[in-house]
């Protein structure tokens, strides 16, 4: 890498736009380029438009005292400039890792201070301009351009300012900085943490409390799912048995009613036969009197006893219609009971504890109290089976049986009278009567069988009315448990066909739903905030495990970075030393120079004991310098006259420009205090250098002169500008 061209526009004495073109010597050497000129013409300008460029921010490095000192100021035959710009292009010939093949590093500085930086015409910040200069192996503030006065400043600069300045000739500047920028983005992680971690013991409790009322949720739905399942079952296997009995008891039933149909017709054909042969046939006066009256009794006791059956029906279906099962009351209602039940209670209290003591109202509310009470434990309670003769005791319908039985018992009296009657009768008249005698005792069987058919029917009707009324009791449980499923119990009976006793499913029902009312109703709403803050949490983890993550990562790399900076820092001092030395003894033709590392000291408190030790692990904090010129034999720098600590500092520069060899380094007369022999040294060592090392050198020697391959000439022209003409010494040597 090289420096290619440098512009300036409006930068202090160059206020026209000038351009200092750089090249390659004739043998492809970096060379070097000299800046001469008389006193005040610009040329310590053009190393100031140099290090300007690269981003200096010292207005004292830059001569000025605020910093749009830079700007033309104007003469009195040039108006000002509006703004200073430079532009330095370099050749990049050896950095391929960089991607660009040239680059151009632009600043510009307006009179209302507005500042610009710019890389290849792209706008850039000032760390951008740093880190690309670090990474091209140029440092701005050190080495690569070396001012007027500066020279002693590495003499007299402290221990710990100079290994600052060696840190940086030796090329760690970009680890330094590529560590610092690590060690920023480790305090941000570091605070990026803190704050996560604060928010997450922030978000904790709530995501604890959420997790409790979703998981009554899961079970909640767990339970309904169960719940449903066992309602399929139940009602479905329940309605299919209930359908089957009922049907079963409504064919015997239908049967039964036709087999007393067909008994009583039966009866009626005989008794018609019996009519039609006793009218063929007729009976004595007496008998036929006997016979009527018979008729009559067992006709009138046939409608007796039909009474009476319908009477006992009757009494049996109401009896069975009256046995409701029993169903526990839902926990929802027995609750609101009881409140209920409070408020009228804190009303009688209020009403009690009130001046005015309203007796009346007082006596409403405490029967009102009572009956709700009554209410609710005989709705709580299972009822006790009442006693068998309390259901009958409807008093109408006994006094109507206990009626029946009399006119029956006397009915029977009479008719067994006159069946003695006809009896004695009958036996005179066996002989020529016989037949109808025959027909007769069939028509009393026949009766008697109607009687029976009449029984069973009556006791299907019983049957068939107590499974009615389970049925009902059973559609009323539907309705209150499932409703929207009353019109679909068909589909549920197909769906427990394999439920043989569905009546056993009822306990584990009821404890279901209890269970599901102890749960309650749950907040929709629970499930989303659950939801959210569940993925509020879960991102605040993963930001926490990955700011762990990179915070270990940027710790290996900061370590990493250590080592290679306390390797190279080594390696560059060993170098360095060695280099220094050489110079030394080159400059000053002999003695001895060198270099030593200063350590931090422990710790020590008043009475002289260590109270922190030194970090066996950690560098030297600064770098002495000792020199012996030859023949003598101090050592401290500070004892020097002035043209050897010129020579001494010159011998560290060109020892670091041997060490780590900048692309460029702009010298401004830093050979000022050098007598002739030394001079043409410095030159000597110089032209050496350039091999590696582009060298811009501002000076009034003409050993220097004579070394450089492209001579600028600074000018001061009549309006007040510095003006630029170029000499290539080829050229001139040409002619
Ligand atoms: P020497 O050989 O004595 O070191 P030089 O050629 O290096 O001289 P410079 O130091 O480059 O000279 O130039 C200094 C001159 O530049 C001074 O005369 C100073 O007034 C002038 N100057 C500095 N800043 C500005 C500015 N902003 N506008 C106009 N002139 C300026």
């Amino acid at each position: 890498m090289y420096l290619k061209r440098l512009e300036l526009q409006g930068f202090k004495t160059f206020a026209s736009k000038t351009v200092l073109e750089y090249e390659l010597d004739k043998d492809g050497r970096r060379g070097v380029t000299g800046v001469v000129g008389p006193n005040g013409s610009g040329k310590s300008n053009i190393a100031d438009a140099a290090r300007w460029v690269m981003g200096e921010q010292s207005l004292k490095l830059l001569r000025c005292k605020k910093s749009e000192d830079v700007i033309f100021s104007g003469t009195e035959k040039k108006p000002r400039s509006g703004f200073a710009e430079v532009s330095m292009t370099l050749e990049n010939d050896d950095k391929p890792e960089l991607d660009y093949s040239e680059i151009v590093i632009t600043r510009r500085l307006y009179r209302d201070g507005q500042s610009e930086y710019e890389i290849n015409k792209q706008g850039a910040r000032l760390t951008d301009v740093v880190m690309l200069l670090a990474q091209a192996g140029i440092g701005q503030r050190t080495y690569s351009v070396i001012g007027q006065g500066m020279v002693d400043d590495v003499l007299s600069a402290t221990p710990i300012e100079r290994k600052a300045f060696f840190d940086e000739a030796a090329g760690l500047r970009p680890f330094q900085l590529k560590r610092q920028s690590s060690m920023n983005k480790l305090d941000a992680s570091r605070d990026n943490l803190r704050q996560s971690e604060l928010l997450i013991r922030e978000i904790q409790p709530r995501l604890n409390s959420l997790e409790r009322q979703v998981k009554r949720l899961e079970k909640r739905e767990t339970l309904e799912q169960e719940l449903a399942l066992l309602q399929t079952q139940y009602y479905g296997a329940m309605y299919r048995d209930l359908e089957s009995a009922l049907s079963t008891a409504k064919a015997s039933r239908d049967r039964a009613a036709k087999e007393a149909d067909d008994a009583s017709a039966e009866a009626e054909k005989s008794e018609a036969e019996l009519r039609t042969m006793e009218s063929a046939n007729p009976p004595s006066e007496e008998f036929g009197k006997l016979r009527a009256s018979l008729n009559r009794l067992m006709e009138e006791r046939t409608k007796l006893r039909e009474k009476q059956f319908k009477l006992e029906t009757s009494v049996e279906i109401a009896k069975v219609r009256s046995e409701k099962p029993w169903a526990p009351l839902p926990l929802s209602k027995i609750i609101s009971s009881i409140e209920a039940l409070g408020q009228d209670q804190d009303t009688l209290l209020q009403a009690i504890e009130s001046d005015k003591m309203d007796v009346e109202k007082i006596k409403q509310l405490a029967s009102s109290i009572r009956a709700q009470i009554t209410d609710l434990t005989s709705k709580l309670q299972r009822p006790a089976p009442e006693p068998e003769q309390e259901k009958d005791a409807d008093p109408k319908l006994k006094k109507e049986m206990e009626e029946l039985v009399t006119a029956m018992d006397d009915i029977t009296h009479q008719i067994q009278a006159v069946q003695k009657e006809l009896e004695d009768f009958n036996a005179n008249e066996q002989k020529n009567r016989s037949h109808i005698f025959d027909v007769q005792r069939q028509l009393s069987a026949k009766r008697s069988e109607a009687a029976r058919a009449e029984g069973r029917k009556s006791q299907a009707s019983v049957e068939l009315a107590r499974i009615e009324t389970r049925r009902d009791a059973f559609m009323e449980d539907v309705r209150m448990h499932i409703p929207e499923q009353e019109a679909d119990l068909a589909s549920l009976a197909s769906k427990a066909t394999d439920i043989r006793n569905p009546e056993s499913l009822a306990p584990q029902l009821t404890k279901l739903r209890a269970q599901l009312e102890w749960i309650g109703g749950i907040d929709p709403e629970t499930m989303k905030e659950y939801e959210e803050t569940k993925k509020r949490y879960e991102e605040l983890t993963t930001q926490t495990e990955d700011l762990v993550g990179a915070m270990a990562s940027l710790e290996t790399i900061i370590k990493e970075l250590d080592q290679t900076i306390s390797e190279r820092s080594r390696t560059a001092f060993r170098k360095l030393n060695h280099e220094f030395g050489l110079y030394f003894k080159k400059l000053f033709g002999g003695g001895e120079a060198g270099l030593s590392e200063v350590f931090p000291e422990p710790e020590v408190n008043e009475e002289g004991i260590v109270v922190k030790p030194v970090d066996s692990s950690a560098g030297p904090i600064g770098i002495d310098i000792q020199a012996t010129p030859p023949g003598k034999r101090l050592k401290a720098i500070a004892l020097l006259s002035g043209g050897e600590r010129a020579l001494c500092s010159i011998a560290l520069i060109c020892a670091i420009m041997a060490t780590n060899p900048s692309p460029f380094v702009v010298l401004d007369e830093v050979d000022a205090a050098l007598d002739e022999s030394n001079s043409r040294k410095f030159a000597e060592i110089i032209s050496s250098l350039a091999d590696q090392t582009q060298f811009v050198v501002v000076t009034h020697n003409r050993a220097t002169m004579e070394r450089a391959h492209i001579l600028y000439g600074v000018s001061m022209g009549d309006n007040g500008t510095s003006q630029l003409l170029s000499v290539k010494m080829q050229d001139m040597l040409k002619k």
